[in-house]
């Protein structure tokens, strides 16, 4: 084992993603070197996610098969980031006794200090209360590949009653656009070909700042002019954020993706009303035909939860109905997750565990009927697609791409088209990808 190794295991959204790509820049400077195996790290760094029970579990999981290591090697350093340790904090040490470092959302850029202190200290807590500044002065060191994520919005404001975000991630802060170009062009000349702009409500970027020119539409307009970036997208949409103006920029723009996942979360407006989501259904079902009037081969995809507190059959069958008026690209679906801190956790009406799981299994079925649907109005097609990657079958190169409606097709081809664009014509469906064939390549360098 080397003196100094590292190794992350990330549980969670794109955000989580993006952070643990920062710690690694962090540590990578500090000296350390990333491994990809937990028995080779003398550093084990576990970022985790509170959205729901599961994930919270999953993360002390790893730490019990973590603690067997540390047995073994008794001068392993074990960490704790992320939701689950911002809400947690010390308390973290009384559940998981092998760990010796919990940082929060906000404290990232001071892991060299943190693990200074830890040479003389048994064990140390950085939890900021307060939501910070964005940090520009960490370097994510972003994995291989042609996408990247770039924060460009952090925390949110909504305080929707399921949700742990506002109390994990704080308030909404936006970057300021001078530091996110400068970090697109970093990305751009790092080889990468597509940004995909993060915020857990993305769209409300520039809100907090008091300045009307600094707003989502403006971004993309901005970062539309890099010439070494092919392609931008944007996640995650919040229904009442999405203005006019972002749906003619997305429309207008070459290099925007004709993509939105816009969580409908439920769809009946009483229900809506209680998770605090500023919108009805009729409003959703208006903002959603709009994009698709204005973007026939637009992408859309959605969240939804099942047996939220005091969710009638009824309301329910709200939720399914939507789904046979619009033909979601893809919906995330998951039985509503009590969760501390959030007011709907300790509301009277819960939906029994049972119930939720039944609804669920329905909402599941149901989602998948209509994501065949989706797949299958592709057939014939030819589409615009970024090549990602590729692997061998039976000694045939089968490429990896997605299409601007983020689409994942798959098809015959050479490797070096890896980061270039093609057309592709779509032979096949399945529910999870398209399988097509090259029909033109793009006249694109890809340095
Ligand atoms: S808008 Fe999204 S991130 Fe914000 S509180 Fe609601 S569900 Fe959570």
């Amino acid at each position: 084992m080397s003196e100094k190794t590292f190794y992350i295991e990330t549980l969670g959204c794109q955000m989580n993603k993006s952070d643990s790509e920062k710690i690694s820049g962090i540590l990578e400077n500090m000296g350390y070197q990333e491994t990809s195996i937990p028995e080779e790290s003398s550093l084990l760094i576990m970022n985790t996610c509170s959205i729901r029970a599961m994930s919270e579990n999953k993360a002390y999981s790893y730490l019990g098969v973590w603690k067997k290591l540390k047995k073994k090697n008794p001068g392993l350093k074990i960490a704790m980031c992320g939701c689950v340790a911002q809400q947690t904090k010390e308390k973290v040490f009384a559940k998981a006794p092998q760990v010796d470092l919990i940082f929060g959302t906000q404290n990232i850029c001071e892991l060299p200090f943190l693990l200074e202190r830890l040479n003389s200290e048994d064990r140390v807590c950085s939890i900021s209360k307060t939501p910070v500044d964005v940090d520009e002065s960490c370097n994510p060191n972003r994995r291989e590949g042609i996408s990247a994520w770039l924060p460009v919005i952090e925390g949110c404001d909504y305080f929707c009653t399921y949700c742990v975000v506002p109390y994990t991630r704080g308030r909404q802060r936006s970057r300021m656009p001078g530091d996110i170009i400068k970090e697109a062009r970093q990305i751009a000349s790092e080889g990468f070909r597509e940004v995909i702009l993060l915020g857990q409500t993305v769209d409300s970027y520039g809100n907090d700042i008091d300045n009307p020119d600094i707003n989502l539409a403006n971004l993309l307009k901005e970062l539309n002019n890099i010439d070494e970036i092919l392609r931008i997208r944007f996640v995650t949409s919040h229904p009442a954020d999405i203005t006019d103006e972002l749906i003619y920029t997305v429309r207008d723009l070459g290099k925007v993706c004709e993509y939105f996942h816009i969580p409908m979360q439920s769809g009946s407006t009483e229900v809506l009303k209680r998770m605090r989501r500023p919108y009805t259904r009729e409003e959703y079902l208006e903002l959603t035909g709009k994009i698709q009037r204005e973007m026939p081969d637009v992408g859309l995809t959605s969240d939804f939860i099942a047996g939220f507190p005091g969710e009638s059959e009824e309301q329910f069958g709200e939720t399914l109905s939507v789904l046979d008026k619009i033909t979601f690209d893809h919906c995330n679906t998951a039985a509503y997750s009590p969760r501390k801190q959030t007011p709907a956790a300790v509301w009277k009406d819960q939906v029994p565990y049972d119930e939720r799981k039944r609804r669920l299994n329905i909402l599941n079925k149901k989602v998948r009927e209509v994501v065949k649907k989706s797949q299958e109005k592709y057939l014939g097609r030819t589409l615009e697609v970024l090549v990602e990657g590729f692997k061998e079958e039976d000694g045939e190169i089968i490429l990896t791409g997605r299409t601007r409606s983020n689409k994942i097709v798959h098809f015959p081809g050479d490797k070096d088209m890896v980061g270039t664009l093609a057309d592709i014509r779509v032979k096949d469906t399945s529910i999870w990808s398209l399988i097509g064939e090259i029909r033109q390549l793009h006249n694109l360098n890809k340095s």
